[in-house]
């Protein structure tokens, strides 16, 4: 997951870039005088894993402030050949990251992105050694987390 905060946008240009690009299964847009607020899911094939993911965009917009906090998270949705992630999530979120700073900076927007805070960063799987950061939720009971490569559990030390 990567939140991002825009502010002084337009937020009619930044629906309709999401519209676009990020909305091929679903797309809502709810509006009210204070926030409008809006969901959109793409689903796209993950070509290194040949399995599909889908990339879930949330938006949070107050009008009198002109403040736009918007999160993505990108999941595999489990069909296709392998289940395993192989960092495509984490490029996807990277991909939504880069398109939307450039339209911030093309647009004079100021816009300011977040990673999560790893409790555990770099965390080294004993069985396929891939290194990834897990967050505290990602824990299992008995203090063992789920490889982001070969799925195999292994306890973080
Ligand atoms: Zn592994």
């Amino acid at each position: 997951m990567r939140a991002f905060s825009i502010r002084g946008l337009d937020i009619e240009v930044l629906l309709d870039f999401l519209s676009e690009k990020y909305a091929n299964v679903l797309k809502r847009i709810w509006r009210t005088e204070t926030c409008i607020r809006a969901v959109f899911v793409q689903n796209e094939m993950a070509w290194r894993t040949v399995s599909e993911q889908a990339i879930i965009v949330l938006v949070d917009h107050d009008v009198d402030t002109n403040t736009c906090a918007t999160e993505v998270v990108a999941t595999s949705g489990g069909a296709g050949w392998w289940r395993w992630s192989l960092g495509s999530q984490d490029e996807a979120e990277d991909t939504f990251a880069t398109s939307l700073a450039e339209l911030a900076h093309v647009r004079g927007w100021q816009y300011e992105g977040t990673f999560p805070q790893y409790a555990f960063p770099r965390a080294i799987c004993p069985s396929c050694g891939a290194i990834y950061s897990y967050r505290r939720e990602q824990i299992l009971d008995g203090g063992s987390v789920r490889c982001q490569n070969c799925d195999k559990p292994f306890v973080i030390s």
